[in-house]
């Protein structure tokens, strides 16, 4: 298949771009996250947590490219985040979180019948990647040729992707519901 793009080899099944334009194209819609939400302002305190995923190599590279020569503090941790856990750190808390694992926190909440809570940016939780999906953000690092570690998958993740395969954009679909609800 061809990239609808540019027209040269696409390397994604799904969207149908070449790696150069795939590349581009997930990196724009990173931008506009950070500057729709105003995630960043100058001479913030940050901190990335790296548990050394695909979406924490994708955050950390994202990060420094989307802000540029923008005076922030940066400093990047080691560790997983769980939702609702408290991360001990005086400033905003950019955490490797995709689109895929926003919709099954949400679905767990739901299919568990617990409070719908951790979703969205929340106290000093924030959550660049949510605007792209697992695959994208696997397939970004594969095409950077990051080192990283493969993310554990449950059953709420298969059913989140039986659902986006029988009908295409429910992953989006989901994101776009709690940002009604919330
Ligand atoms: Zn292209």
């Amino acid at each position: 298949m061809e990239c609808i793009k540019c027209g040269k080899k696409s390397v994604s099944e799904y969207l149908r771009l070449c790696r150069g334009c795939f590349l581009e194209v997930i990196e724009k819609r990173v931008r506009k996250e950070f500057r729709m939400k105003e995630l960043v302002k100058r001479n913030d305190f940050l901190l990335i947590l790296d548990d050394g995923t695909y979406n924490a190599k994708n955050l950390i590279y994202l990060f420094r490219k989307i802000i540029g020569k923008m005076p922030v503090s940066l400093k990047t941790k080691k560790g997983k985040y769980i939702p609702g856990k408290k991360i001990n750190f005086d400033g905003k808390i950019m955490v490797p979180w995709n689109l895929d694992d926003e919709a099954v926190l949400f679905l767990r909440c739901f299919f568990e019948k617990k409070k719908i809570e951790n979703i969205g940016n929340y106290e000093n939780i924030i959550k660049p990647l949510v605007v792209i999906t697992d695959d994208e953000s696997r397939q970004f690092a594969r095409i950077m040729k990051f080192d990283f570690k493969d993310k554990k998958k449950d059953k709420v993740n298969d059913f989140l992707n039986s659902m986006e395969k029988r009908y295409p954009g429910t992953k989006f679909g989901i994101k776009k519901s709690i940002s009604h609800i919330m």
